[in-house]
Formats: C-alpha cells, sequence, structure tokens
C-alpha cells in the first residue's frame, strides 16, 4: 500500500489541502486529529477534566472508536454513534490537544491508525505520521503557515459559518496548541529528518494541493 503522511501545526490547512490531493489521487484520506477530538469529547461528556490524567485513564476503557466513510467523508464513530459535528466544536480542540499529551491515549490509538495504512492506499494527517505511525511513508510532508496567517484562516472560517470568535483569542489559542503538541514528551509536533517542509502562508490552496500531488506521484 502507498502511504503519504502531512503533518503540521493545527491550521495550516492540512485537511482541506489532503481531502483535495487525496481525491486527485485516488487515495483514502485520514484524519487522524478527529480521533484525539473523539477521545476529548468522551471525557467531556462524562463531565471530567482533559488535562487531568486519572479523569482522561478512567474513561479510555469505555471507548470504543471507529472510522466509516460516507460519500467518501471520514465519520468518527464514539460506542457507535457518529460524533463527527461534536469533534468539531470548539472546546473538542483543546480537550483533543490536551488528551493527546498522554502516552496511554496516543497508545490506544496507535494501532487503529498503522492498521488504516496497512490496508488502503492512504493520505493520513496528523502531528507524529511521519515520525511514529507510518515511518515509512512516502512522501511525508511538514505543511506550515505563520501562526497569524493561521488565526486569520480560522477567524474567516468561522465567519463564514455565522460563528464568529476574536482573532485574538484565536491568535492565542493556536499559539498554545502549538506549544503543548511541540513540547509534550511523547511524539511531539515536528518535522521527520526526511519530511518535505512546505509553507503555505504566501501559497493559494491549489499550488499546495499541486505541490503534493507531484511529490506524491515522484515517489510512487
Ligand atoms: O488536527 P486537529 O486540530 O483536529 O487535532 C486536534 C489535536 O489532536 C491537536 O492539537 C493535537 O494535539 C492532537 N493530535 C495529535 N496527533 C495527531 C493528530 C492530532 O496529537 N496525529
Amino acid at each position: 500500500m502507498i502511504n503519504i503522511a502531512i503533518d503540521g501545526p493545527a491550521g495550516a490547512g492540512k485537511s482541506s489541502v489532503a481531502k483535495l490531493a487525496a481525491k486527485e489521487l485516488g487515495f483514502i484520506y485520514i484524519d487522524t486529529g478527529a480521533l484525539y477530538r473523539a477521545v476529548g469529547v468522551a471525557v467531556l461528556r462524562k463531565g471530567l477534566k482533559t488535562d487531568c490524567r486519572e479523569d482522561v485513564l478512567s474513561v479510555l476503557p469505555d471507548i470504543k472508536l471507529g472510522i466509516v466513510f460516507v460519500d467518501g467523508e471520514q465519520r468518527v464513530m464514539l460506542n457507535g454513534e457518529d460524533v463527527s459535528r461534536d469533534i468539531r466544536l470548539p472546546e473538542a480542540s483543546m480537550a483533543a490537544s490536551n488528551v493527546s499529551a498522554i502516552p496511554e491515549v496516543r497508545e490506544f490509538l496507535l494501532e487503529m491508525q498503522k492498521k488504516f495504512a496497512r490496508e488502503n492506499n492512504c493520505l493520513m494527517d496528523g502531528r507524529d505520521i511521519g515520525t511514529v505511525i507510518l515511518p515509512h511513508a512516502r512522501p511525508k510532508i511538514f505543511l506550515t503557515a505563520s501562526p497569524e496567517v493561521r488565526a486569520d484562516r480560522r477567524y474567516k472560517e468561522l465567519m463564514e459559518k455565522g460563528t464568529p470568535k476574536d482573532y485574538n483569542e484565536l491568535l492565542e489559542e493556536i499559539k498554545l496548541r502549538d506549544y503543548n503538541d511541540s513540547h509534550r514528551a511523547v511524539a511531539p509536533l515536528k518535522p521527520a529528518d526526511d519530511a518535505y517542509i512546505l509553507d503555505s502562508s504566501d501559497m493559494p490552496i491549489d499550488e499546495v494541493v499541486a505541490k503534493i500531488v507531484s511529490l506524491a506521484k515522484e515517489a510512487m
């Protein structure tokens, strides 16, 4: 199977470009952040704290996660319920970032991600795909953009959705998530040694997609 890894910080546009590139290549697109979000949502739903290790570990044994595809779109199932909407609620972002720093949570999600990659030609996005989950992936892309550009994209996205949020608040949240993601002890966010660094700050989305598709074709 052919596996392509796309890692990078929150808001770099990974999911938008990965979706388009996967479509062009005829591959399945797997958004691994959705799994951490689902774990975060499971903890929040119990009224527990996502930044408390004991709380998170107490919920973990009761979590059964599944990924299904509906019209080519990934849906995440939590104990049989489709939680694809809830995992996009604003509180799910920090919840995911918190639970993702716990080694047992990463271990819990590891095999599921590897299995998908073994069974499908896929383009997988996350934070540790090239470094931990799929070290054999080719190509490995590290997609980034400045925090200001990422906050601005998120600001516009939320405006369009009719759920605006303050730009400075978004910028602070992005910086905090960057810090948490890149300073945790296990699988911190960092480019793999053999990753291609793609800075999308000044690149239109179609150019980013074209670059990824061309890197993928070169590697095949
Ligand atoms: O990509 P997304 O923003 O949905 O991910 C939510 C959070 O899940 C990230 O901030 C990160 O902390 C965590 N994550 C991770 N490893 C991955 C994917 C996501 O730690 N492979």
